[in-house]
């Protein structure tokens, strides 16, 4: 993605923003993947319901440990925690959760992106084919089956989504292909608050096939524009940065980055109208 670097550069700056070091926390990423190996609506609309219909099981009571946000969606009733890095939805947070998902999915369908489901419990084999079995070690909950297999629970679909189409395109009709999916990964990470980084949590994963390089650049610019106008359309003040491809690979990474009250890393905005640059302290 030269292009859209150089466009960056290019771009003429107002005057810079820095965030209080503890504001900023990521909102999500977006990954550019090669196209040789990857690395992008169900009508879940909420239906309407009285309120006084709804169990909404509100507390005063606060939740030890956590940040100030995450205590109140406890005590607005929306969620409970189940351990570390683990929460259960109320009804009354259900449909918020739903909510949530399907303008992520009208936004990735408006770009042409067709939703899929693909199993979280995976045997060790496609990874190893991979080459990633080691690399999520420590943060991959494994396991073994009842006949000695050794299985996994998926921190991350690129195995899956290469497997699910694995001798399905048949030609270059078939090309561009973006597939999404909006389910749980599973990650033994420390959990560092609220809903933020969890051992369980739903992801909104994309992943897209293509013939050639240029038909990747154009997805992923339609891609990058599908999550501007979804971060835009939740009200979310945000900014997007260069990342690090770390684990996932391929050649360029960018990361919505919304500051937040309890955040982990350090972000520099431009302040410029419309202009999202950032830089992280993740990547200088
Ligand atoms: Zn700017």
């Amino acid at each position: 993605m030269d292009a859209l670097y150089t466009y960056f550069l290019r771009v003429k700056h107002g005057p810079w923003a820095r965030s209080d070091p503890s504001i900023v926390q990521r909102a999500g990423s977006l990954q550019l993947i090669d196209t040789t190996y990857p690395q992008a609506a169900s009508s879940l609309e909420v239906s309407a319901m009285r309120r006084s219909d709804l169990f909404l099981p509100t507390s005063r009571a606060t939740h030890g440990g956590g940040i100030n946000t995450t205590q109140l969606l406890v005590r607005a009733g929306l969620i409970r925690p189940f351990g570390s890095g683990l929460w259960g939805f109320t009804p009354a947070g259900q449909r918020v959760r739903q909510k949530v998902i399907h303008r992520l999915q009208t936004g990735l369908d408006s770009i042409g992106g067709q939703q899929v489901c693909l199993p979280g419990l995976q045997h060790r084999q496609r990874w190893e084919q991979s080459g990633r079995w080691k690399t999520f070690e420590g943060e991959m909950f494994t396991l073994e089956n009842r006949d000695g297999q050794v299985m996994c629970l998926a921190p991350s679909h690129e195995e899956g989504m290469v497997h699910l189409m694995d001798g399905q395109i048949r030609s270059y009709d078939d090309l561009p292909l973006l597939v999404y999916q909006i389910e749980s990964k599973f990650r033994d990470d420390h959990a560092y608050n609220g809903l933020i980084r969890c051992k369980e949590f739903t992801m909104k994963d994309a992943y897209s096939f293509h013939a050639n390089e240029t038909s990747l650049d154009t997805t992923y610019n339609d891609v990058r524009g599908a999550y501007e106008r979804t971060h835009t359309d939740l009200g979310l003040e945000f900014t997007i940065v260069e990342a690090d491809n770390s684990v996932m690979g391929g050649s360029t990474s960018e990361e919505f980055i919304a500051p937040v009250e309890h955040g982990s890393v350090e972000l520099l905005s431009c302040t410029a109208t419309e202009c999202r640059f950032g830089i992280s302290d993740e990547h200088r």
